[in-house]
């Protein structure tokens, strides 16, 4: 699998799959939740609320994933996953891997090649991004997948060099 690190928005990438920071409620939110259901139209939304109806009454749980279409975006999917609250008491390094592990597990039932991810958990949610880069990029290396491609999408300068300090070239 080869791992990619770049600066930009995760609704621009033409990947086959875009992993949403999603909350629990799959009713959308601010960040980068918001990014994706703006641009990619009414279609994720209403997926989502069926998906609720169906499946996921209670909210899906921190550290799972689930995937519907992505609308008008270039991806052909948006994996949706919910990443836990930060804690400096408890460590839920888990549970943010989990995403991770998760997200690549969907990906393969999909036949997605090409994967990106936000920095996920690193806004609203409050994890330090050096932290959140170390876990995020432990978890994707010692997945078992069939992604060719994970690009990481960072959306600043300090969240890419984050990032590459943990990845060096
Ligand atoms: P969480 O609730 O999991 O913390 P957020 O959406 O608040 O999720 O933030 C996760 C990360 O995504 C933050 O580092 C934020 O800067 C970044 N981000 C926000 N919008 C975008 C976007 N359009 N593309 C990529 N990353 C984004």
């Amino acid at each position: 699998m080869r791992i990619s690190l770049v600066l930009g928005d995760i609704t621009q990438q033409q990947v086959d799959a875009i992993v949403n920071a999603a909350n629990s409620s799959l009713l959308g939110g601010g960040g980068v939740d918001g990014a994706i259901h703006r641009k990619g139209g009414p279609a994720i939304l209403e997926e989502c609320r069926k998906l609720r109806a169906s499946h996921y009454g209670k909210g899906l749980a921190t550290g799972q994933a689930v995937a519907t279409t992505a609308g008008n975006l270039p991806a052909r999917w948006v994996i949706h996953t919910v990443g836990p609250v930060y804690s400096a008491t408890d460590d839920r390094s888990e549970l943010l891997a989990s995403c991770h592990h998760q997200s690549l597990r969907i990906a393969d039932e999909l036949g997605a090649q090409t994967v990106a991810f936000p920095a996920i958990s690193t806004g609203i949610y409050g994890w330090p991004m050096a932290s959140a880069a170390e876990i995020a990029l432990q978890a994707v290396r010692s997945a078992s997948t069939r992604v060719a491609e994970v690009r990481f999408v960072l959306f600043d300068r300090e969240a890419l060099s984050a990032f590459e300090s943990q990845n060096p070239a």
